[in-house]
């Protein structure tokens, strides 16, 4: 019922290096800044106070372009999920950071949401008028679910038991006006993103569990997704009938199907029911094929039944850090490092690879072969749509500011997750420079990554232990690895390296990973390249155009043109690596001259244009 693997709190773990780097830019750029890029979303609409939405209310401004009049009831929940989704990367950053400045607006912000909580316990975004009648679209369980993350979250780093009580409280106000096998949360007639973004209050059960050990959680959890499957909701790819429909492929809104996952694995690891364990078994495979060989989860918004293609399948921010979530969940669940290794192709990849390498910006929709970042698909005309989200922004408000606060919180859950624990000791599931503390039974040890991962492949763990203790270090042997030097002693588990022993005082472990060239094939039969966890493109010259400014300083909108548009085919040569650095070269054909040229490759996570994937000759 419980994880395999237990995570390191919120305060006790740290980034280093470059990932310590990239962070303090975020914090100091869009994720300090979006509540002033776009305060009327961010600040000013005080929707789980003073705003929260009654009967009276026709309709808010969100920001967007404004749909169709109908359809207008879909958003009014909408800014809660951009406030908090952004406070939720906002905090972590802020955290991790050890950051007191923004600490100091963290905790302000945690105190107001507490004085919002009605006395039944009730924290949400609805009067006492609209709350849990409706009858079509409403993001009673959404609002809740992203809040109540960030309020958990903030227990955590700090122990506060007054926000924990508060969400006890206010979970068992859903309990109780839901309630658990004699209400059904998910019947709502034209319902659309709100309501089946709602399943995602299993985030905040699972976590509840998992604190206080009371298995009502679990149970309300199994309950949420049961009922889930029973309703015309929008997005059905997670309903078991379509699951065990075996000529059933994913078409959902992206965001959805790839958070879905974490229900639907809740519900199983809950319950050990076969038939879920089956379901979770199809739908992961499902999941692999629609992804393109970065990672990148397809859905530009929606999947549409395509596999993950490098060219024609844009892949949504959202939906990178939301897969990431969802296989560390499964990470934590199953404790194999299959899944933490499609964590480090995400993250490092997708993930690395549709954020700008030097600007506060990121893409709110980008492709691996990315040709051109002018608003539209590799400059495709989409007819009777206007498509702006092929390009680099901080904010995307012109489309909705959904991504930019999940760009804000990825790198935080990817950190959080670099260290965990069992019962046997500490495990090193993700690699890259950070340093944490983790209690040993009864005691505590720190220690501290030393890396440049994955721009390098030594790794160097300094362990503390001012009292002498007995444990088994775990370090995981990456997927794509068969060779590694080790300056310890060791036995091999289930893809992890165990040292166990009786460690006193401070001791040096050194892990030497050896990556090798990898040429792969990709589900159309295009080859893409791959050194260890990184995925190589080529990179394409571009031009760059400012296309709006903020006032802020840094911040401001890009367009991409390639300087001359080349592409290439891959004829069978050896990929030889520069030494000392992380470029490649190959030999490749001149699609537009035919001639053969050398073509240099670098990892897709430093690129803006690029050819990831390349057809073959035959
Ligand atoms: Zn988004």
């Amino acid at each position: 019922m419980g994880s395999q693997l237990q995570t390191i709190a919120l305060g006790n773990i740290h980034p280093g290096g470059w990932i310590m780097k990239q962070m303090e830019k975020d914090l100091h750029g869009f994720v300090g800044h979006l509540d002033q890029l776009a305060p009327e979303l961010m600040i000013d609409d005080l929707i789980y106070g003073e705003h929260r939405l009654t009967t009276k209310i026709k309709g808010k401004s969100v920001g967007n372009i404004q749909p169709e009049d109908e359809w207008i009831i879909q958003y009014l929940w909408w800014n809660s999920e951009s406030q908090s989704n952004w406070w939720d990367g906002y905090l972590r950053h802020s955290f991790l950071l050890d950051d007191k400045k923004h600490l100091q607006r963290i905790n302000e912000h945690i105190h107001y949401i507490l004085s919002t909580q009605d006395e039944d316990g009730y924290i949400g975004i609805y009067a006492p008028d609209l709350r849990y009648s409706f009858s079509t679209e409403n993001g009673e369980l959404w609002s809740k679910a992203t809040l109540y993350r960030v309020l958990l979250a903030y227990y955590e780093a700090t122990g506060d038991v007054k926000v924990l009580d508060a969400v006890i409280r206010a979970v068992q106000n859903v309990m109780d006006n839901y309630p658990i096998n004699n209400s059904t949360p998910f019947l709502a007639e034209k319902s659309y993103a709100g309501v089946s973004h709602g399943l995602m209050f299993t985030d905040v059960l699972d976590k509840l569990f998992t604190i206080t050990g009371q298995k009502i959680y679990l149970d309300y959890a199994v309950f949420l997704f049961k009922d889930y499957c029973k309703h015309d909701v929008s997005e059905k790819d997670v309903q078991l009938q379509n699951i065990f429909n075996v000529a059933y492929k994913l078409l959902g809104h992206g965001v959805h199907t790839y958070e879905h996952i974490r229900s639907l694995t809740v519900a199983s690891f809950a319950t050990r029911e076969p038939e879920l364990q089956k379901a979770l078994a199809i739908y992961l495979e499902r999941i692999e094929t629609s992804t393109t060989p970065s990672g990148g989860p397809a859905g530009d918004e929606w999947i549409f039944e395509r596999n993950g293609h490098a060219t024609d399948t844009g892949y949504e921010y959202c939906s990178i850090h939301e897969l990431m979530d969802s296989y560390l969940l499964l990470l934590a669940k199953t404790g194999d490092p299959i899944f933490a290794d499609k964590v480090e192709k995400i993250f490092l990849n997708a993930a690395q690879g549709a954020r700008h390498p030097e600007h506060n910006s990121i893409a709110y929709l980008k492709t691996d072969n990315s040709y051109e970042m002018c608003g539209t698909r590799n400059g495709e005309i989409e007819p009777n749509k206007k498509q702006t989200r092929y390009k680099y922004s901080p904010v995307h408000q012109d489309v909705a500011v959904c991504c930019s606060p999940n760009a804000g919180r990825i790198t935080p859950y990817y950190v959080q997750h670099m260290w965990m624990k069992d019962e046997e000791g500490p495990i090193a599931c993700l690699f890259g420079p950070c340093e944490a503390e983790i209690m040993v039974g009864n005691r505590k040890i720190t220690v501290k990554e030393i890396t440049s991962y994955p721009y390098d492949f030594s790794v160097i763990f300094e362990i503390t232990a001012n009292d002498p203790v007995n444990f088994t270090l775990k370090i995981r042997k990456p997927a794509w690895t068969n060779s590694v030097k080790l300056n310890t002693p060791f036995t091999e588990q289930k893809d992890f390296f165990c040292i166990k022993k009786e460690w006193r005082g401070m001791e040096r472990v050194t892990i030497e990973l050896e990556p090798a060239i990898t040429i792969n094939t990709s589900s159309d039969n295009e080859v893409y390249f791959s050194y260890g966890p990184l995925v190589l493109a080529h990179p394409i010259e571009a031009i760059e155009t400012k296309t709006k400014e903020y006032g802020i300083k840094d911040m401001f909108d890009t367009y991409y043109k390639p300087v001359k548009l080349v592409e290439y085919i891959y004829c069978g040569g050896n990929v030889a690596k520069k030494e000392g650095v992380l470029n490649f070269e190959v030999d490749m054909i001149n699609k537009q001259s035919g001639m053969l040229e050398k073509v240099s490759l670098t990892p897709v996570g430093k690129t803006v244009l690029r050819q990831v994937s390349f057809k073959q000759k035959k």
